[in-house]
C-alpha cells in the first residue's frame, strides 16, 4: 500500500492543555513507517460542544499532517491508545478531554465505518479543524463534499468562536529531536 496524507485534527481543554497537546504531537512524531509533514499553530476554541459542562475551559486545538503506511483502522487503534496514555477519562468521554485526537482525512479516501467515518462527518462544519487545515494545506480537497478546505472554511458558520492562540508557545512542540525522519523507515 502507498503512502497517504493523513490530517489528524487534536483538541484539549482540561489541566495543562498545551503540555498534552505537544505530548500528542511529539507521539505522533514517532509513528512507525510515518513522516510527519507538519503541524499548525495553535488555536483556541469556545466550548459550545453539545455536552460542554459549566466549567469546561476553552478548548486548544490544532492539526499534524503525516505521511504514512499505518492503513486507517491501525491509525484509529493508535490514537486511542495515545488518548488511553494521556489520560483520558474513558467513563466520562463527553466531558472535559485532556486529549482529543481524530483522523481528519486520509488520503482522498472515503472511509464508513461504524467505528470510523473518514473524512470525519463533522469537520467541514468546525472551524478550529478548517483554520488549521488552511493552513497546512488550504487547497486540500475534500473527498465527498468536492471543496478545498479553504472553500470549506469561507463557508463554515463564525461560531464557536476560534481564535489564535497568542502568543504561541515558544518551544515548536513535535520539534523534538527524535522525529522519525529516517528515509524508508
Ligand atoms: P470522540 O469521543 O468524539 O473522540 O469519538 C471517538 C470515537 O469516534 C472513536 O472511538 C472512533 O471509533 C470514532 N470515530 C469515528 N470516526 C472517527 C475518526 N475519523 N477519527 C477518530 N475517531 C473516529
Amino acid at each position: 500500500m502507498g503512502r497517504e496524507t493523513v490530517f489528524i485534527g487534536f483538541g484539549s481543554n482540561v489541566g495543562d492543555r498545551l503540555d498534552f497537546c505537544d505530548r500528542a504531537v511529539t507521539l505522533l512524531s514517532l509513528l512507525p513507517h510515518s513522516q510527519l509533514l507538519g503541524v499548525s499553530l495553535l488555536y483556541e476554541t469556545e466550548p459550545v460542544n453539545d455536552h460542554a459542562q459549566p466549567g469546561d475551559g476553552w478548548f486548544l486545538n490544532g492539526v499534524v499532517q503525516i505521511e504514512t503506511d499505518i492503513t486507517p483502522n491501525s491509525l484509529l487503534t493508535i490514537l486511542r491508545e495515545i488518548e488511553r496514555a494521556l489520560g483520558r477519562d474513558e467513563e466520562n468521554r463527553s466531558g472535559p478531554r485532556t486529549i482529543d485526537l481524530d483522523i481528519l482525512f486520509y488520503g482522498q479516501r472515503i472511509i464508513d465505518e461504524p467505528d470510523l467515518a473518514v473524512p470525519h462527518p463533522r469537520m467541514h462544519q468546525r472551524r478550529f479543524v478548517l483554520m488549521p487545515l488552511n493552513e497546512l494545506d488550504p487547497l486540500f480537497l475534500h473527498p465527498s463534499l468536492q471543496r478545498t478546505v479553504s472553500q470549506l472554511l469561507a463557508e463554515a458558520g463564525k461560531q464557536p468562536e476560534v481564535r489564535l492562540l497568542f502568543p504561541q508557545p515558544s518551544t515548536r512542540y513535535g520539534s523534538r529531536p527524535a522525529c522519525s525522519q529516517s528515509p524508508g523507515s
